[in-house]
């Protein structure tokens, strides 16, 4: 396998006879250590908090991507055996292009809400392939000088620096181009913000590297994962105040990862003058975070207050609401109820005096009297309407039950309403094949009302043909049904779906009978289920006809 024996280092070597900790420069520990632990323990948050969306994978990928990379440069710097080192060498085209080909990647889904098309998968599969393919020629690593232990890199470095730059102008276009799926400015804050990270990231990483492949002092690569800490800080400040990713990363948690990693890290550092710098430049994020950490600190505690107080305005408005609910329905009862008297007094003397009770009418008054009848019938059948939904409203509706033949009843209401139909031209017909006694314990006013009601709209929806009553029962069921068909405008899915609630009325209705108010149904249903019934509707679309089945209980 590798030739160990080969070595880039004079002194003796620790770890395994592999490493020497002695090569590296103290910066190095600094700068990719806590980098690599703050990505990682990010890159856990963000998955834990979602972890199927794509958007939280490849943040992890990424993460993941580039704590591998660093550590491949750690062992570079520390390992002894050349062959280890080449190896490192070889790795870095692959680890730095698959981090810009994800920073792409997560940046579109993010901003986007949407994974990236077929096209754009196919050519970053291109990329890591051809990348795959060259890493072990002279395309990527020219010579290796053994001496120095360091390699000359080839154009396959410089083919991927060309698409990092691609990528970070497609980036800024991402980012500032695209109005993203959510149009809230606060959406697009917070998109700016991972966008601005992510750019920030590839640049500055990408810039440090380029920079020390081109003057060979890669000291200066040292500080290339800084850019790394720009993407972290981004994402976690969109975290902490735009709630990205969904998680609840309280600001605590972000800042004790920061002081822990901090402390973590000067265990590792001698050298006093080092440690001054590191807090100072620790001691400004730390102060950014800090404030951040008080101001959402105080953010919980008005929202509390808010939501305490909004909860005591609910229940105030809930309380309000209940008393008004029954004052409109207390005031739709009374008003129905005075309503109905007058009412009837009109509809019974408009019949007294065209049956000529108060003596003979002339042929001329017969009509004006028959529309005045017919309007105040409609008129009660309204209020009866408004009571019935204002009884049901209020839990009012009384149910007197008694045990009576369904076929029986609801044989006489088709013979009631047959000549309605006659006038309309409409042919009624009554059929049953009742098994059983047709026995039924229910009220039988509401009864009558249901299927009067049903009856009566197949009357109203047919223009032309037949409406057929039908009572069958099904006695393992223990239920007995009043299919009520008929030949009529028939209903969509949609109709049906809707005509049960309440003032619904199908889009067909009006052209057909315009006085209908969406009640009928409504009040039927309920006082089907009431009784332990029910009520379906069935057509096979517009014009094709109706079927509703009243069913009740046998008993
Ligand atoms: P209304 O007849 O006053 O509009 P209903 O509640 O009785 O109110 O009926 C609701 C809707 O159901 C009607 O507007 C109509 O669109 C539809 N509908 C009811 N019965 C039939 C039927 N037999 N054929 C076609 N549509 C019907």
């Amino acid at each position: 396998m590798f030739d160990l024996t080969n070595t880039c280092s004079d002194t003796s070597l620790d770890l395994w006879g592999i490493f020497d900790f002695t090569i590296a420069p103290p910066l190095l520990f600094y700068s990719y250590v806590p980098i690599i632990l703050i990505s990682l323990i990010l890159a856990f948050f963000v998955l834990s908090g979602e972890r199927y969306s794509l958007v939280s994978k490849l943040f992890f990928l990424i993460c993941l991507s580039f704590s591998l990379l660093l550590l491949n440069e750690i062992i570079q710097w520390i390992a002894a055996p050349v062959s280890i080192v080449m190896l490192g060498w070889m790795l870095i085209s692959l680890f730095r292009l698959i981090i810009a080909i994800l920073t792409v990647y997560f940046v579109f889904v993010y901003i986007k809400g949407k994974d990236i098309d077929f096209w754009m998968k196919i050519l970053f599969s291109a990329l890591y392939i051809i990348t795959l393919l060259f890493i072990s020629t002279d395309l990527n690593i020219i010579y290796f000088d053994i001496e120095n232990c360091e390699g000359a890199p080839g154009v396959l470095w410089d083919f991927i620096n060309l698409i990092a730059t691609l990528s970070s102008v497609y980036l800024v276009y991402l980012t500032f181009a695209h109005k993203g799926i959510q149009e809230n400015s606060q959406d697009r804050k917070r998109n700016y913000l991972v966008g601005v990270g992510a750019t920030g990231f590839i640049i500055f990483f990408f810039l440090t590297s380029a920079y020390g492949d081109l003057t060979e002092i890669y000291d200066v690569a040292i500080i290339g994962p800084i850019g790394m800490l720009a993407f972290m800080v981004s994402i976690t400040f969109a975290i902490v105040k735009y709630r990205a990713f969904n998680i609840k990363l309280a600001p605590p948690v972000v800042l004790v990862l920061c002081l822990w990693i901090l402390v973590f890290s000067l265990l590792f550092i001698n050298d006093p003058t080092i440690i001054h710098y590191i807090e100072g430049g620790t001691l400004i994020p730390l102060g950014f975070i800090g404030i951040s950490l008080i101001k959402s600190i105080r953010r919980e505690i008005n929202s509390k207050e808010e939501a305490q107080r909004l909860s005591s305005d609910l229940q105030k408005a809930n309380v309000r609401l209940q008393e008004l609910d029954k004052a409109k329905s207390e005031f739709v009862s009374i008003a129905s109820h005075q309503l109905r008297s007058p009412i009837t007094a009109i509809s019974g003397y408009a019949s007294l005096i065209r049956e000529g009770t108060y003596g003979e009418i002339t042929a001329k008054l017969r009509e004006p009297l028959d529309r005045i009848e017919q309007s105040a019938r409609m008129m009660a059948s309204l209020i009866e309407d408004y009571l019935n939904v204002s009884r049901i409203e209020s839990g009012n509706m009384k149910y007197n039950y008694s045990s009576f033949s369904l076929h029986t009843e609801a044989n006489h209401i088709s013979d009631d309403l047959r000549p309605n139909a006659l006038k309309l031209g409409l042919v009624l017909l009554y059929k049953q094949s009742v098994a059983g006694s047709g026995l039924v314990s229910a009220d039988i006013g509401k009864t009558q009302q249901v299927i009067h009601n049903l009856v009566n709209n197949s009357i109203k929806y047919t223009p032309k043909g037949a409406i057929t009553v039908y009572v069958h029962d099904d006695l393992s069921k223990k239920r007995i049904y009043v299919d009520i068909i008929d030949t009529g405008i028939g209903m969509s899915a949609e109709t049906i779906n809707s005509i049960f609630g309440k003032f619904s009325r199908g889009s067909k209705a009006n052209s057909v009978n315009v006085t209908g108010t969406g009640l009928g149904l409504y009040v039927a249903l309920k006082m089907a289920l009431a009784m332990g019934g029910n009520i379906t509707a069935h057509s096979e679309g517009e014009d094709k006809g109706s079927t509703f089945t009243f069913e009740l209980p046998l008993g």
